[in-house]
């Protein structure tokens, strides 16, 4: 499933406890930590791509106080098809629940993936260039609040393939963003999104997934660092508020292979 990402190679990967390796030799050490990193130099913009290790503990400990676990459950319902790959897996939570295979930009992010599921594959990757996957070889891309091409998407899935996005919600985290900045302005995003798998994909099914919680001060700290990228303002803002009553929640959208006409 996995594709070499040399250069002008992109021959199947074999994976081992040590390494990934390619029939031409290229070969990519696993990590310390169990990530395999196919970043190429050239498809790295920063000497720190992706979330920072602060991002990435903040939304671990939010997924490790449940709640993620409406999306989750959501997606876990669909029974998509195998193999699943996770685009910008972040921290792993959905892989997880899915058995699944994730890439990340983020080597912060996939240190702890890989920690939390030292069985599962996890790969730094961008997700915004070539993917570092096989032509034809996926069941299904699942994307959490993470920008999938539709070309690449439409590339590496089976004819039969599925991709599934969920994005947040016009009311998500609502009594969050009226405490941090004053204002809970509604975020109409799933159309965009939508726009973006055209005309790669056919849209078929839609599903509005929201729970109604307090979050305690340090949970809603952890979502203000995830969302706001750690920006004091809104950070000190919501911490005078202390506990918080705000709306989770997601936009699902479950999408087919658009067949040719005629
Ligand atoms: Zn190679």
């Amino acid at each position: 499933m996995w594709a070499c990402t040399v250069r002008n190679c992109g021959l199947p990967l074999t994976l081992d406890e040590r390494r990934a390796h390619c029939p031409s030799g290229h070969a990519f050490d696993r990590a310390r930590q169990g990530y395999i990193n196919l970043l190429q130099p050239q498809d790295r913009r920063s000497l720190q791509p992706g979330d920072s290790p602060e991002i990435v503990a903040a939304r671990a400990r939010h997924v490790a106080r449940g709640l993620t676990d409406p999306i989750l459950d959501a997606i876990v319902s669909l029974n998509l098809p195998g193999p699943i790959v996770d685009v910008g897996a972040g921290e792993g939570a959905l892989v997880r629940r899915l058995g699944a295979s994730g890439f990340d930009l983020s080597p912060a992010a996939m240190a702890t993936a890989a920690r939390t599921a030292p069985s599962l594959t996890f790969v730094v990757a961008n997700a915004d260039r070539r993917w570092p996957l096989l032509d034809g070889s996926v069941g299904s891309i699942t994307a959490v609040n993470a920008r999938v091409d539709g070309v690449e998407a439409r590339r590496v899935l089976r004819p039969d393939g599925r991709v599934v996005l969920a994005v947040a919600g016009t009311d998500d985290l609502d009594g969050l963003r009226t405490a941090a900045l004053g204002a809970a302005p509604d975020r109409p995003r799933l159309d965009g999104w939508v726009e973006r798998l055209r005309p790669h994909f056919e849209l078929q099914a839609t599903k509005h997934v929201a729970v109604r919680v307090t979050l305690d001060e340090a949970a809603a700290r952890d979502v203000l660092i995830a969302t706001w990228r750690g920006r004091h303002g809104p950070l000190s803002r919501a911490s005078e508020a202390g506990a918080i009553e705000t709306t989770l929640s997601w936009d699902l959208a479950v999408f087919a292979a658009a067949q040719p006409r005629g």
